[in-house]
């Protein structure tokens, strides 16, 4: 049983990588198939390169990130695009933050999406300060919520302190680096029940930190991030 159990796994993880579902469970009655009559093979492959291992990874240069900066939608629900159309309303130029965290209200809960603006390493527009420097030199992430009446989900919380953590150790930064959007303005987000602080303490191993973006796909169907980019808004 547990040679099956492990070529299920098996099969989802080369499902996951061909891009398409994993087949389900054999369920037929009879002898217990051997390795060669369900899985043939493969022929040994080579680690692909990490960029086409990571599609979320920026395309430019990185940016001098000196912050990340939390916050949450105060909705209910939303999306990349629901956002998007929202920011594009108020006269932006398009969503203002470079990581979404889902509720399972428009987005799968605990889904991590990154934006154009973190693919082109572009500043932010989520965090107005004075000198301007957290929208200059913040990484903004934005969980849909509203935590003055709620609390994260348990998978955005997964999700958030990984993502958190991995962004820590890329760029070196401290726990005191990673605030509240209250922290910077006069603003009552991401809500009184958003516990920061639990957040700002976030890490990760170093070994799976070590080369960004390959952490992820090491169980990729634990903790993936899709990009929507920018000519698939409107
Ligand atoms: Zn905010």
């Amino acid at each position: 049983m547990n040679r099956i159990v492990r070529l299920f796994f098996h099969s989802m993880a080369v499902g996951f990588l061909a891009g398409c579902l994993p087949s389900p469970m054999q369920s037929s009655v009879g002898p217990v198939p051997t390795v060669q009559s369900v899985v043939p093979q493969p022929a040994f492959r080579p680690t692909p390169p990490v960029a086409v291992q990571n599609p979320w990874k920026p395309d430019a240069a990185p940016r001098n990130w000196r912050h990340i900066v939390l916050h949450h939608t105060a909705s209910s629900a939303g999306s990349v695009e629901s956002i998007h159309e929202a920011h594009i309303a108020r006269g932006w130029d398009g969503i203002g933050y470079h990581f979404l965290i889902g509720n399972g209200n428009g987005m799968g809960d605990g889904e991590i999406q990154s934006t154009y603006r973190w693919r082109e390493q572009v500043h932010g527009a989520h965090a107005k300060s004075p000198n301007n420097e957290y929208n200059e030199h913040g990484i903004g992430i934005c969980l849909i919520g509203n935590f003055e009446e709620t609390t994260p989900s348990d998978a955005q919380m997964a999700s958030v302190k990984r993502l958190v953590g991995v962004l820590k150790y890329e760029y070196q930064l401290t726990d005191a680096q990673v605030v509240a959007h209250r922290d910077v303005k006069a603003t009552a987000c991401p809500g009184k029940n958003f516990p920061i602080g639990e957040i700002s303490r976030s890490s990760v191993f170093p070994v799976l930190a070590g080369q960004f973006g390959t952490y992820f796909t090491e169980q990729p169907t634990a903790f993936q991030i899709v990009t929507v980019e920018r000519s698939n808004l409107r």
